[in-house]
């Protein structure tokens, strides 16, 4: 099938794309590894097209430990991914971009677009609302910022008005004593997902402190789980502790599944209990081991100091 008629816009500036998109119904292209397909198989029929590709400085990638790492609208996951600035302040996001389809498509697909996108068998809005990241988006009216935990408001819908272009998104940056991981069951690498789990864990005296889960997939879509009242406790070097497989079993009961043609409800429930043990085990691991580094760090500091 082709796309139905529609208008073409290559605005050169943001403030361009922002003005045609007041003026008419449209929507906005990046990398175009989703829309392009919704076009063509007619599940999206915009009067408009707004290819926002040609506007310059808008794939730039800062990472600092105060700011986080803010990725802007057509830096593409490729790109995210390689940036070992970004890498260093919030490792989950390269763990994450490993993740997303094939590189080709991470060639041109862009993180943003993946963000405003909404799906929820995608691997990066689970990411940054773990995190609590932002989008920034521009209108005619302006600019704001949208937190990630009001970002998502249901599967393909985020809060973005219908004139507003995502600019950038922002990540804070990874702190010592918290680590996060990523993992995920897929037919094929780099498929979309079965089920995926991102997790960020507070470590302390070789124990977790608390667990926040976020999943693909599976689950409420844009929902941060507390688990921190089954695993708080658990020992991080010791996986027999019983705490590790309540884990398992809170998971099963309190993350809701659905069947389609890739796999049924009990299936995704085993995997959802299966990854969420060990996704925050990892989680855990890599808290324990930024607390060392970080500590070491202040040890050569403060020897140098002397
Ligand atoms: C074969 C295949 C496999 C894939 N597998 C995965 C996978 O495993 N995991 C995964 O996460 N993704 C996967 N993807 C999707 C891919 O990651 C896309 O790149 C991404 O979802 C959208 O980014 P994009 O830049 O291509 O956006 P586009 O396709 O250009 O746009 C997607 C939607 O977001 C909107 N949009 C994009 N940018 C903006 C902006 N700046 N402001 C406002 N609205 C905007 C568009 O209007 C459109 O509605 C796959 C895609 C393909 C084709």
């Amino acid at each position: 099938m082709k796309p139905s008629p529609l208008k073409y816009h290559r605005p050169r500036s943001i403030e361009e794309a922002c003005q045609i998109l007041a003026e008419v119904d449209g929507k906005v292209l990046a990398g175009g590894q989703s829309l392009i397909p919704m076009l063509s198989m007619r599940l999206a029929a915009p009067g408009n097209l707004i290819d926002i590709t040609g506007i310059d400085g808008l794939a730039d990638i800062t990472a600092s430990t105060q700011s986080g790492v803010t990725f802007a609208a057509l830096a593409t996951h490729a790109s995210v991914a390689s940036d070992r600035s970004a890498a260093r302040t919030q490792p989950l996001l390269g763990r994450a971009l490993q993740l997303v389809a094939h590189p080709t498509i991470r060639n041109r697909g862009t993180t943003v677009g993946s963000i405003v996108h909404a799906d929820p068998s995608a691997e990066m809005p689970a990411v940054i609302r773990l995190l609590d990241g932002s989008v920034t988006v521009q209108s005619v009216r302006g600019r704001r910022e949208i937190a990630a935990k009001d970002l998502f408001l249901g599967p393909l819908e985020s809060s973005l008005e219908t004139d507003e272009i995502a600019v950038s998104a922002t990540v804070p940056a990874v702190r010592p004593g918290v680590g996060t991981a990523i993992d995920e069951i897929a037919r094929r690498h780099g498929d979309y997902a079965l089920v995926g789990v991102a997790a960020r864990v507070s470590v302390a005296d070789d124990e977790v402190r608390t667990a926040h889960v976020t999943y693909v997939s599976a689950g409420e879509f844009g929902e941060v789980v507390d688990f921190s009242d089954v695993i708080a406790g658990a020992s991080i070097s010791d996986a027999r502790d019983p705490k590790w497989n309540a884990l398992s079993e809170a998971a099963r009961h309190r993350i809701e599944t659905e069947p389609d043609i890739h796999a049924t409800a009990a299936y995704r429930s085993q995997l959802v209990a299966a990854l969420t043990a060990r996704v925050v085990m990892a989680a855990a691991v890599d808290g324990a081991s930024s607390l060392t580094t970080h500590q070491a760090a202040l040890h050569v500091d403060s020897g140098v100091n002397q």
